[in-house]
């Protein structure tokens, strides 16, 4: 059984996978950028709460200190993620009003936060006999999918959002490169009914949250530098 990080896990998506990693037998850590709610989210599902804000340096590294104290890490889940240009259920900051601070403050969660956790567990990962990272993109990230006419993609107005998730896509290929010893993957979940879209995703987040739950759980022998859906791989 696997000692599991899962960011951003007080609900949505990511209380579901840690609900079902729980299930499965593992060891999981729910992260929370709010460390009541993470504490009441842990509790009801029998995890281990760690107050884990991606976007600052001092949380991360004491969530680091919790975990190698606890006995390490195998798995690491980037699932925390914004969406900022969502203004209302459908209404979305398109290129007309994108600004540089709407930029930055989506980039700094999905893909700062992303590296500054990546970076801070990688010594803990590299511990691990079979470390694993599965890093929460978006079908938004596909560039082929945003710039083929006819799918939901491409009729999405939004910049900052799908450019955030296509680098969480790079940062998992480069990552994947060097080092062959961790799987490391992208996931799309799917349009999934949370908070993130304002509950419009026409999934529930059990379905969301199944090739997360799977891409957890690939083992040593698993793919890597892979983007999939719970159908199989994405175009890049
Ligand atoms: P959600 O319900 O809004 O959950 C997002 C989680 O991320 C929350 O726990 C939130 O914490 C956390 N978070 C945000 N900023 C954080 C920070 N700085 N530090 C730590 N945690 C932070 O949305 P979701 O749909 O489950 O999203 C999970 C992931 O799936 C995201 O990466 C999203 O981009 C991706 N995704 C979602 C969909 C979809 O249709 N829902 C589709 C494709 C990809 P708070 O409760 O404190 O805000």
């Amino acid at each position: 059984m696997a000692a599991i990080l899962i960011t951003g896990a007080n609900k949505g998506l990511g209380f579901e996978t840690a609900r079902r990693l729980v299930a499965a037998g593992h060891t999981v850590y729910l992260g929370s950028r709010d460390a009541e709610r993470g504490r009441r989210a842990a509790a009801e599902l029998d995890a281990r709460a760690v107050q884990l804000d991606i976007t600052d340096d001092v949380s991360v590294a004491a969530a680091v200190q919790t975990i190698e104290a606890g006995g390490g890490l195998d798995v690491l889940v980037n699932n925390a993620g914004i969406q900022a240009e969502m203004t209302g259920r459908n209404d979305v900051v398109g290129a007309a009003d994108v600004t540089a601070d709407l930029m930055r403050k989506t980039f700094d969660t999905n893909v700062f936060g992303t590296v500054r956790v990546l970076h801070a567990f990688l010594p803990l990962l590299r511990r691990s006999a079979a470390p694993v990272v599965v890093n929460v993109s978006s079908g938004l990230a596909s560039l082929t999918r945003v710039s083929t006419p006819g799918t939901p993609a491409y009729a999405y107005p939004g910049v900052a959002y799908p450019a955030s998730k296509t680098v969480v896509n790079m940062l998992t290929v480069q990552y994947a490169k060097a080092f062959p010893d961790i799987r490391i993957n992208a996931v799309e979940p799917g349009f999934t009914k949370t908070d993130l879209n304002g509950n419009s995703g026409t999934q529930t987040v059990e379905e969301g949250a199944e090739v997360i739950v799977r891409m957890a759980q690939i083992g040593a022998d698993g793919p890597t530098g892979t983007y999939v859906d719970a159908a199989g791989a994405l175009p890049w």
